[in-house]
């Protein structure tokens, strides 16, 4: 909880204080993943930044981005990252990385180096 309240303070700060270039790779990055979101019918999840110990991670109806991923990685890193997520939301989260999962990532392009179990 204590952490969670740091990072949120920490992404809070950062963004109130990014560079012009950095403000617009945040607006790309926005723009990619909501495109993607309205692509796949998921307009219910919701898009954000974040801090912590992920790439992407989707809990709930909320996808979330690391905020230094979104600056830093190539968008096409980026554009796999949101697909992964995507995937879990149209087969559903509690499927995590099973075959279900696996089949509608390789159908969205989402290529993964990890080993998943089935
Ligand atoms: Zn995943």
């Amino acid at each position: 909880m204590r952490r969670q309240k740091i990072c949120s303070q920490k992404l809070t700060e950062k963004l109130n204080n990014l560079t012009a270039a950095e403000k617009e790779r945040i607006d790309q990055v926005n723009e990619l993943a909501h495109q993607l979101l309205k692509q796949y019918n998921l307009e219910n999840i919701k898009f954000e930044f974040g801090y912590g110990r992920f790439d992407g991670i989707i809990t709930g109806d909320r996808i979330r981005l690391h905020l230094f991923v979104a600056l830093n990685s190539p968008i096409k890193v980026i554009r796999n990252i949101i697909l992964h997520e995507v995937a879990h939301a149209i087969v559903g989260i509690i499927h995590k990385h099973r075959e279900i999962w696996q089949n509608k990532a390789l159908e969205l392009g989402v290529t993964w180096e990890r080993r998943y179990h089935k």
